[in-house]
């Protein structure tokens, strides 16, 4: 994407997938299929994914070809748990292995499970990370580029209710519907979006979303957000600092 594009496009998609398991690659066909730009954060040696679950080096540089590769740690360590300079060596660890298999600067990272302190934004931008991503939602604004909110998770969160009824502009049975379907829910964020201008930033596991069959949600909302005219497709790294409104 070019700067004038990224400048002059009131409304960005985004989109960023987590963890590294070995259906990323079902996931990358998907957004290839609707054109959709995405972010890959993965944790070559994550121990919540068993060995063979996990996305090969080859099946890693494979998705590099397509889309952006970021950090995760190396082993998706709940960062506040270590001492900071664990964590540190943690988010460098990942950053330096997947530098080396995608042979590219890795310049974006998420916090494992969005935990995250002060001293871990301090040690993503002293290692050379642009944007680190978090697991906020419900957001449209661009966000500070270490600690960038996101709009929805491809997961039906049963705390959304407040926020279901708001978007439903306080009718109950529309409130419901976007409180029980994730895909509803985007579909209308993605809407308010295109009218108010902003960042539409849709995130998710594979493995999460093949464990409650939710593909067919997951197609549902790119078809929605795709090909749009004005719209600015993008990677995390390509996020715009504030975008115009
Ligand atoms: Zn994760």
């Amino acid at each position: 994407m070019t700067e004038g594009t990224r400048v002059h496009s009131r409304v960005v998609v985004t989109t960023s997938w987590d963890d590294g398991h070995r259906l990323d690659d079902r996931l990358g066909g998907l957004l290839d299929r609707y054109g959709i730009a995405g972010t890959f954060y993965i944790a070559p040696h994550n121990v919540e994914i068993a060995a063979r679950d996990r996305l090969s080096p080859a099946g890693v540089r494979e998705l590099a070809e397509r889309f952006e590769i970021g950090g995760h740690t190396l082993t998706h360590r709940r960062l506040p748990m270590l001492t900071d300079s664990a964590a540190a060596d943690e988010m460098r660890a990942g950053k330096e292995e997947l530098e080396g298999t995608v042979g590219t600067a890795v310049t974006s990272f998420c916090y494992p499970r969005g935990e995250y302190t002060s001293a871990h934004v301090a040690s993503a931008r002293a290692m050379g990370f642009r944007r680190a991503r978090t697991v906020r939602r419900n957001s449209l604004a661009a966000g500070p580029p270490l600690e960038l909110p996101t709009t929805v998770h491809a997961y039906a969160h049963r705390v959304d209710g407040p926020v279901a009824l708001r978007l439903a502009r306080l009718r109950p049975w529309t409130a419901a519907g976007l409180y029980l379907r994730w895909d509803d829910l985007a579909l209308r964020w993605f809407d308010l979006c295109l009218e108010r201008g902003g960042v539409f930033h849709l995130w998710g596991h594979s493995w999460e979303v093949e464990a409650h069959r939710d593909w067919h949600r997951l197609e549902r909302v790119l078809a929605h957000i795709s090909g749009r005219p004005g719209v600015g497709y993008l990677s995390n790294r390509d996020l715009p600092g504030q975008v115009r409104r």
